[in-house]
């Protein structure tokens, strides 16, 4: 936060757009309010078929334009991951802005009680959001003032203490103990087998976050990749296509780093055993505030993230990260820009009959 300047948060301008200001529109305005933020108006637009602006004919009765050239229909979804929706556009409206009200994201059960739709409808809405962000992610090159970390999501074995044991395995245990078998050593080892597979689920979320030189405003531009672990290649690979070769790099003492001095990067550390942040201003603290939304979105949202999704969460909260000093206004501008950027949804559409994306989205591998 900028010294001497109120939270965006407490300002009356931040709440532009609210959930409650949408709640009062009817379906028509909500439906004039999606075409001005796709297009920059309502009253002229340009025809999804032919490319014509024009001021088209508005079908009260169907909630859609009629080309005045080509004669086709289309709507403010048309061509977007919303296309061919079956719910209202209030409540596409309203689902967009609690997705943007909530800090650290929304669950689709929670999303679906905000709505009034069942949690799957829900699951899919949030899925074809978080496509968009993805998919209209910034590619440019960050520069300036760099941080880079890794950090471990998923895939966590239980703690031994309070692992459950059915009422059978405690039976069986004290009879192998009274055979002579020294602490069960049979059924130890079968339980520390299941539990350290979830092991095979545990990834790294490697982030990468342009710093602003202006103080007190932080992370400003933030890149992420799904890892198998935190090792140099893929460090230095990510270095070399995400930041200038001028910027300045700040990452821990850890080893995956090494090789970015050699590749002509100016590669500053700093040595998290003994401090946060070193005399001269050397931190990763940035890294930090982003792996905190995402754990805190994990344990308190998600529970768990299951690795085939993981990149798409990990992208929503970098897009909360990035845009962090917003109004709602502008958030929501933002996120209809994506959803139109992103032209109709490949992931998501037609889920629930069996399509669904094949595999996880891990870094070099896409
Ligand atoms: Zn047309």
């Amino acid at each position: 936060m900028v010294k001497g300047q109120t939270h965006i948060l407490k300002q009356a301008r931040c709440r532009d757009v609210t959930a409650w200001k949408i709640s009062n529109l009817d379906e028509s305005g909500a439906f004039f309010l999606f075409g001005k933020l796709r297009w920059g108006s309502h009253e002229t637009m340009p025809c999804f078929h032919c490319g014509t602006v024009d001021s088209h004919y508005f079908r009260p009765d169907q909630f859609r334009y009629r080309c005045r050239h080509c004669c086709e229909h289309f709507s403010p979804t048309t061509g977007t991951v919303f296309q061919d929706h079956k719910i209202p556009f209030k409540k596409i409206l309203q689902g967009c802005m609690a997705f943007i009200h909530a800090a650290n994201g929304v669950s689709a059960h929670e999303l679906a009680r905000h709505i009034d739709v069942q949690v799957k409808t829900a699951l899919v809405f949030l899925g074809k959001l978080r496509e968009a962000l993805f998919a209209s992610r910034d590619r440019r090159k960050l520069r300036g003032v760099v941080q880079i970390d890794g950090g471990y999501f998923g895939g966590r074995p239980r703690s031994r203490r309070i692992r459950k044991r059915t009422p059978q395995q405690i039976q069986q245990h004290i009879e192998e103990k009274l055979k002579g078998d020294p602490g069960g050593k049979k059924f130890r080892s079968k339980i520390n087998i299941e539990n350290l597979a979830r092991l095979k689920n545990r990834r790294v979320v490697m982030v990468l976050r342009e710093v602003s030189p202006a103080e007190g405003v932080g992370g400003v531009a933030t890149v992420i990749a799904v890892t198998k672990s935190e090792n140099a290649e893929e460090a230095l690979a990510l270095a070399l296509t995400h930041v200038e070769e001028e910027a300045l790099i700040m990452t821990d003492e850890n080893a995956a780093y090494n090789g970015l001095t050699a590749a002509g990067f100016d590669h500053r550390t700093v040595v998290h055993s003994i401090e946060f942040s070193s005399w001269d201003g050397i931190n990763d603290n940035q890294c930090e505030s982003y792996f905190a939304r995402l754990r805190r979105h994990a344990i308190g949202v998600s529970h768990r993230i299951d690795p085939k999704y993981l990149a798409d969460k990990a992208q929503e909260m970098a897009w909360r990260e990035d845009m962090r000093h917003k109004t709602e206004g502008e958030k929501l501008q933002h996120l209809i820009a994506a959803i139109a950027q992103t032209g109709m949804s490949k992931w998501w559409r037609g889920y629930h009959q069996g399509h669904h994306r094949p595999g996880e989205i891990v870094w070099l591998l896409h």
